[in-house]
């Protein structure tokens, strides 16, 4: 019988941390909430996750003490910002404590303390944590692979009004996969989002188009543009309790795993 695994939640107030927390006690799961933690100045502090979102209280308080909420876990989740995401990293090193890593717009020093820590625990970061999301990003490198620079790539996403960063993670990640395909590195093919008087589209480039507005979960879709055909691939999220199914279906997986730098092709065996 495998054992009850105790999760800690990095941005518990937060829209996701929440939806993790709901899933969580659940009672669907092998998992227990042991700690949700926000930043000093959160509202939530001291509040009971569980009366914060609409449950009976769990006896889990919205604490800043992070130190202590590594302690508390078998596994982390983290759904924060880039300058948080840094500093769990490091707690996870420093703790050798498994997280597994939705936040996005991650730069190069997050990515740096996340593969630091990787060397000492279990470390997971995706951009997106649907089952949908990440056969997609398969079949586009598969597509990228299989079609010359004769089709154009565009990436096209749409996120809510609240969404901070653009072009999506999810987007960044399809264009990565894209660029895998065809054996070149996304920097040197990138076409960000065009504006004005800006010349014709040059061969092989990787575009990106963003929308924002409304109540969008999230909807990406990679076109292969050729002449006299066009071939898309579409994923359109409904419900960003996906996103915390997929979280805690990966903090499952990752809590008994080697050190190492994992991603959901490995939580799905894709
Ligand atoms: P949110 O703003 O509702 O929640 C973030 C929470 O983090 C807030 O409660 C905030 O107080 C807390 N926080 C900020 N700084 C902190 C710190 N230093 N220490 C502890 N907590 C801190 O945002 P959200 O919609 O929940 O999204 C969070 C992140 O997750 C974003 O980067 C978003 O793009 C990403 N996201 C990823 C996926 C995925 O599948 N990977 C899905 C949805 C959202």
């Amino acid at each position: 019988m495998t054992r009850t695994v105790k999760i800690g939640i990095l941005g518990g107030a937060g829209r996701m941390g929440q939806m993790i927390a709901r899933e969580i006690l659940s009672g669907k799961h092998k998992a227990k909430l042991a700690a949700a933690v926000e930043h000093r100045k959160s509202w939530a502090i001291g509040k009971d996750i569980g009366g914060i979102i609409g449950h009976d209280p769990v006896g889990v308080n919205v604490m800043t003490d992070k130190d202590a909420a590594f302690h508390a876990s078998d596994v982390l989740i983290d759904f924060t910002t880039p300058e948080a995401t840094l500093e769990h990293a490091e707690l996870a090193f420093r703790h050798a404590k498994p997280v597994v890593i939705g936040t996005t717009g991650l730069g190069s020093p997050e990515m740096a303390a996340i593969k630091t820590a990787s060397q000492k625990t279990a470390m997971l970061q995706a951009a997106n944590m649907s089952v949908g999301v990440n056969l997609l990003l398969s079949m586009v490198e598969h597509m990228a692979q299989m079609l010359d620079e004769e089709y154009d790539i565009e990436i096209f996403e749409a996120h809510h009004r609240h969404k901070v960063d653009a072009p999506s993670g999810t987007a960044y990640a399809l264009g990565v996969a894209a660029a895998r395909g065809r054996g070149i590195k996304l920097e040197d093919a990138i076409m960000p989002a065009r504006f004005g008087q800006i010349g014709a589209r040059p061969a092989g480039a990787i575009g990106f188009s963003v929308f924002r507005g409304g109540d969008v979960v999230g909807d990406h879709t990679v076109t292969f543009a050729g002449t006299g055909e066009r071939i898309e691939l579409s994923h359109k999220a409904s419900d960003r309790s996906l996103f915390a199914k997929g979280a805690l279906k990966a903090a499952l997986w990752l809590a008994p795993q080697k050190p190492g730098f994992y991603a959901m092709k490995d939580v799905l065996g894709l």
